[in-house]
């Protein structure tokens, strides 16, 4: 699921590649990915792109005459960049994994895929962001929060510091992925209640968002859009690395499952040493 790094490198790339290009055509061709009727898709054709950028995990591509492309990529969405299209042809709605297409003047343009059978992409074209309802309830920026800000606002909601880290509206950017990682650079069992955190462990909380962000996004950068989510996965040190050793420390990294989610953590590095409590699994046990 892209987060804040690799959304960061999407719009570094298209901001790089496309703005000043002009658009022939933008097509749709997963009718439900676009969640707005007016303005028509039609009204994109002619304007140059002028800027692309990034607010929490949505990517916003601006189009001249103040008219945005709006884009949650939920789980497995993804832009890909081409240099060219094989073929002049609109697509045909409900064909294959691209829910969106931009072709530019040049005759590159990107797509918006979205793999799997869980149709969850969205796209939003508006002129003003706020009728964007995800971006509108939007905390801070999780990479450029201040320590002030990041502790009032993970101390204005209380309950199990994975939830609160990841909750779009407390702070924005952060998901399922990075906040395993920030976790476990900072020490931190994932079901820490926020309220009791001390000072000091916000501070380090805080620092460690920065790093493991701020790094991600760096690797990011520097790579090409279409190469982008391997690279996410190998900067990796506990999430999606159930029974592999910890880098750190040498355990083993444990997973604690939940309805259609996980998350994995290491016991030395951030529990003291003890498996958290799998609640599946001890369901299954009693
Ligand atoms: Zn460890």
């Amino acid at each position: 699921m892209p987060e804040l790094p690799e959304v960061e490198a999407l719009a570094g790339y298209l901001r790089q590649r496309a703005v000043g290009r002009r658009v022939d055509r933008l097509e749709i061709a997963a009718i439900s990915a676009l969640k707005t009727y007016e303005p028509a898709p039609t009204e994109v054709a002619g304007r140059a792109v002028v800027d692309a950028s990034r607010h929490g995990k949505f990517l916003d591509v601006l189009f001249e005459g103040g008219l945005h492309l709006v884009v949650h990529l939920a789980r497995a969405g993804w832009l890909h960049y081409r240099e060219a299209f094989p073929s002049t042809t609109p697509l045909r709605p409900g064909k294959g994994p691209i829910a969106v297409r931009v072709r530019l003047d040049d005759g590159s343009g990107f797509d918006l895929t979205e793999a799997g059978t869980q149709k969850k992409l969205a796209a939003y074209l508006v002129t003003d962001l706020a009728a964007v309802p995800g971006v509108a309830k939007l905390g801070p920026d999780a990479l450029a929060a201040d320590l002030p800000t990041f502790t009032e606002r993970l101390r204005s909601r209380r309950g199990q510091v994975k939830g609160v880290l990841t909750d779009q509206s407390v702070l924005s950017g952060v998901g399922n992925a990075y906040s395993d990682e920030i976790l476990h650079a900072a020490k931190l069992s994932p079901f820490a209640i926020t309220d009791r955190l001390t000072d000091a462990q916000l501070a380090t909380l805080h620092a460690a968002t920065r790093q493991v962000l701020g790094d991600a996004v760096e690797r990011s950068l520097g790579q090409r859009a279409a190469e982008l989510k391997g690279e996410k996965r190998s900067g990796l040190k506990v999430h999606a690395r159930t029974g592999l050793p910890c880098p750190v420390c040498g355990d083993t990294v444990r997973e604690v499952s939940f309805a259609d989610s996980s998350l994995q953590y290491c016991p030395t590095c951030q529990t003291g040493g003890k498996p958290l409590a799998d609640r599946r699994l001890s369901r299954l046990v009693r």
